[in-house]
């Protein structure tokens, strides 16, 4: 009987040593033993992208020595190791060594290419970074195999296409599908584990190609919508989407789901949640997507779906920013509302400032955003337009959750629970996903506590 295709997705910590791939092979073998038939995605070892790009710019600057070195004595070491470790006594370690060192020497010569032309393109920094996710698949596809994990490394050169937007190239989906279907599907149909580089690709000209930092996620939920697989498992190194940072509140616990859109709420609060947009070609095709711990594969993670329930109704979690700056603006002479409104949000647009939340009365604007370097420039622009009044060091605090606040007496108590703190706006996000306070900065941290307590700790909050 076919089983079922599943994706899984190995980040950096997940793969960045020997103890981190052996568990990786027993959260595989175990998804074979439930039925499932795993594709896998792999990011280079934790570390080493970063490493890769130090290296490169070493390389640039005139130390080539130096790169090399590093190349010698930090990443060859490291990925020599690992395989000292997975791949003992499978008669095969020699090999594998010397096909990691082919990579390693093509690595050093790139390196003194950069170094006599001092340059770095886009274009050669993909070529270059891709070697640390082949360098990775090549020891996870040969351990699995030798722990009895049927495997076959691909190149994801040749199955993801791309077009040529170097650092940040854009998928060819169609073109990708067909490759997926030549290449892919025939190993799992095979009951062999396919193990692909994610982050890497290629344009219609074989040249290679990256999806961004970070992109491995983004492969992911290519590989698994084209595929049409059961469901995406991104496996990282904390337990899914927690229900605040828990360096603020050591209560914090894993979100069981999420909506896409509360998802990307989070983010955009600067949540460490995955980037949502680049699970989106999943989501899109309702294809679940979960979040979970590689070092506690029991642990329950975080299950993102398109929409959840209609009626769920529930806080899912808690997220903050600090250093913002709450500015109003009042016109200096009579002035159409919208007009005002257009004028003031203009200036952020054009000095390219986020703006986090905005108030309108009948007296002005109020505008809450982040206190970057552009804030000098702007407060001068807007000293044009009318009367400024500013309260810097404010910070905003949003409780994600779609609606959870309609339900009987649920904004009494939560508005009851802050009745010590000094509120400067209080707004329902556009979705109805996201319920904000603008507050003292010196009071956000507490702020969380206080709400983090009433709305997952106690029974008190109705649920
Ligand atoms: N290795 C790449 C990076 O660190 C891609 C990834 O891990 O998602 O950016
Ligand atoms: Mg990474």
């Amino acid at each position: 009987m076919q089983k079922t295709p599943i994706l899984m997705k190995f980040g950096g910590t997940s793969v960045e040593n020997a103890k981190a791939i052996l568990n990786l092979i027993s959260i595989v073998k175990s998804k074979i033993e439930q039925g499932f038939s795993p594709i896998l995605v792999a990011s280079a070892m934790g570390k080493i992208t970063d490493r890769l790009l130090f290296c490169a710019n070493l390389a640039k600057e005139n130390q080539l020595e130096k790169a090399k070195e590093i190349v010698r004595d930090e990443i060859r070491i490291l990925h020599f190791n690992t395989v000292g470790v997975l791949l003992k006594g499978a008669g095969n370690e020699e090999e594998i060594r010397r096909k990691l060192d082919l990579l390693l020497e093509e690595l050093k010569d790139l390196l003194t290419g950069v170094s006599l032309y001092g340059e770095l393109t886009p274009r050669f920094l993909d070529t270059f970074l891709s070697y640390g996710e082949r360098l990775s698949t090549l020891i996870i596809s040969e351990a699995l195999n030798f722990h009895k994990v049927k495997a076959n490394l691909c190149d994801s050169r040749k199955v993801l296409v791309t077009d040529s937007h170097f650092a940040k190239a854009v998928p060819d989906f169609p073109k990708t599908k067909i490759k997926l279907e030549e290449i892919v599907k025939p190993i799992y149909e095979a009951d062999s584990v396919p193990v692909l580089q994610g982050f890497v690709g290629s344009d219609e000209n074989g040249i290679t190609t990256t999806l961004g930092r970070g992109g491995s996620d983004f492969s992911a939920a290519i590989f698994g919508s084209l595929l049409s697989v059961a469901q995406i498992e991104i496996w990282t190194d904390v337990s899914g989407v927690l229900t605040t940072d828990p360096r603020i509140c050591s209560e914090a616990k894993t979100v069981e789901s999420l909506s896409f859109n509360e998802a990307s709420e989070l983010a955009y609060f600067g949540a460490k949640v995955l980037h949502p947009s680049t699970i989106r070609p999943a989501i899109e095709r309702k294809i679940p997507v979960y979040i979970l711990n590689s070092k506690k594969p029991q642990a329950e993670g975080t299950k993102i779906t398109k929409n959840v329930s209609k009626d769920s109704q529930e806080p899912k979690a808690i997220a903050f920013k600090e250093g913002l700056v709450n500015l109003q603006v009042v016109p200096f002479e009579m002035i159409q509302h919208a007009e005002f409104l257009a004028l003031v949000t203009g200036v952020f647009a054009k000095n390219k400032v986020n703006v986090d939340a905005v108030t309108i009365s009948e007296s002005g604007v109020g505008i809450v955003f982040e206190k970057t370097s552009e804030y000098d420039r702007v407060k001068q622009e807007l000293k044009l337009l009318g009367e400024i009044k500013v309260s810097e060091n404010v910070g905003l605090v949003g409780i994600v959750g779609k609606n959870f606040w309609l339900k009987k007496d649920s904004l009494e108590l939560i508005l009851h629970n802050l009745m010590n703190f000094k509120i400067h706006v209080f707004s329902q996000g556009t979705l109805g996903i996201v319920l904000s306070f603008v507050v003292e900065s010196k009071d956000v941290q507490e702020v969380v506590r206080n709400l983090h307590k009433l709305l997952f700790e106690k029974n008190e909050f109705v649920r």
